[in-house]
């Protein structure tokens, strides 16, 4: 991204109103990850899902792929975008001029982490807050790598991600079964 580029989001982004930030690997978007941006589209004017580019984990999707995947999954959100993000997300989040970060909350166990991480954005980024919502019932049971793995070992993962997704994963895992 270039630091003009930066600069026209940064102008359109204070058009948007309060915009809040939903970081993650979205590697790939689930239903329990659709449900919160649906749920925060509610409640933000702008929500931004940033998919991110540097991660320590190894992802199933390129970067770029999960981005696309999450695109055509959330489309129907007109105030919902989704980007990419390299680096810290605290400068995402100041160079978007957002509000509020947002994060899931599917257990107790996420607590402990989510906690450590909203009080280091909260020092790098002051003007933003973190927000906690909680998963609805029926997708707490449901994350990314879980839906990989099951995906991996040929189970059924139709219910817990979009069409599209489901032939991302098929698609992806059937390549892997060739080589
Ligand atoms: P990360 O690598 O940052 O944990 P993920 O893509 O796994 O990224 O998750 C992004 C966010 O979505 C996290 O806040 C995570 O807790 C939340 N999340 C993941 N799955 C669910 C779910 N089923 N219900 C609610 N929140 C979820």
């Amino acid at each position: 991204m270039t630091l003009a580029h930066m600069q026209t989001l940064n102008t359109g982004d204070q058009a948007l109103g309060t915009v809040a930030i939903y970081p993650g690997t979205f590697d790939p978007i689930t239903k329990g990850h659709s449900d919160i941006v649906a749920r925060a589209a509610g409640i933000f004017d702008h929500v931004i899902l940033a998919v991110a580019a540097a991660t320590s984990k190894n992802t199933a999707f390129s970067t770029d792929e999960r981005v696309d995947l999450a695109r055509q999954v959330l489309a129907e959100h007109k105030n919902v975008e989704v980007r990419r993000f390299e680096g810290l997300l605290a400068h995402f989040v100041r160079d978007c001029g957002a509000k509020a970060v947002l994060r899931g909350l599917r257990a107790v166990s996420d607590f402990e982490y989510e906690f450590q991480l909203a009080g280091m954005n909260k020092k790098l980024v002051p003007e933003a807050d973190t927000v906690f919502l909680p998963t609805t019932e029926n997708y707490s049971y449901i994350s990314s790598s879980l839906i990989r793995e099951i995906a991996s070992l040929g189970g059924n993962v139709a219910e817990f991600v979009h069409p599209i997704v489901h032939a991302a994963l098929t698609e992806r895992l059937g390549k892997r079964q060739k080589g």
